[in-house]
């Protein structure tokens, strides 16, 4: 069985980069499940359909040939990662997020990954359900001003705009009955709000290293 690194929390608490820079340092694939529902919320948006619409958003949730090569995102052939970076590709995503169907499918999806190699995967239900049996689950966390600062240096966009979406998105994820984000209960709870990081980088690999002994090699 590989090893799965599983990295949870709301928008802009920093699991992209810290996600990246823990797989590159311990040989894992770094996997961004959010990819996942960007790119289906993309499809949607291309083809002018409502991201509310369960049944569709199920079919193309199970049709969309979805890979993630390092970092970047293909969907049914087309390389979309800037498209899926648009901020109403992030609003139609957490909307699409909510339906229990593309759930099913996309968790789906990424438990075929994970079965398959070491990973360190990002989302919201990585650690509560894609793999409730993680190796090392992290609930990555940071006080919502710095969130939204990090985020608009991040894409130079507008702070107060950047915030309300935030917001508006998180509170999406938190309340969805599907799914919902929030910390499972054996996950390790990690507040990088004033650490560099480098520091958070640093206490992370000290978890894994901690859990993971000799009963279970690296690849
Ligand atoms: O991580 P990112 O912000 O790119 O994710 C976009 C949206 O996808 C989130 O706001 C959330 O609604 C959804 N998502 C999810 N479960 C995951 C990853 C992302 O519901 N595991």
């Amino acid at each position: 069985m590989a090893i799965v690194i599983a990295i949870d929390g709301p928008a802009g608490a920093g699991k992209s980069t810290i996600a990246r820079r823990v797989a590159g340092r311990l040989g894992f694939t770094y996997i961004d499940s959010g990819a996942m529902y960007r790119a289906v919320a993309l499809w949607a948006l291309r083809e002018k359909l409502d991201p509310a619409d369960a049944h569709r958003m199920e079919q193309l949730a199970l049709a969309a040939a979805i890979t993630l090569e390092g970092d970047g995102v293909v969907l049914n052939g087309e390389d979309v990662s800037d498209a899926i970076r648009a901020p109403e590709v992030s609003r139609a995503a957490s909307q699409v997020a909510t339906i229990a169907g593309v759930r099913r499918a996309l968790v789906e999806k990424q438990r075929v990954i994970g079965a398959a190699r070491n990973v360190v995967m990002e989302g919201r239900d990585i650690g509560s359900v894609v793999f409730p049996q993680a190796d090392v689950k992290i609930f990555l966390d940071a006080e919502s001003g710095e969130r939204a600062r990090r985020r608009a240096a991040e894409v130079n966009g507008d702070h107060d705009a950047i915030a309300r979406q935030m917001r508006e998105r998180d509170e999406r994820d938190r309340e969805r009955a599907e799914s919902p984000l929030t910390q499972a209960p054996d996950a390790v709870y990690l507040d990088s709000t004033g650490l560099s990081v480098e520091e958070v980088e640093e206490a992370i690999l000290k978890l894994v290293r901690a859990r993971i002994t000799n009963g279970k090699e690296f690849r």
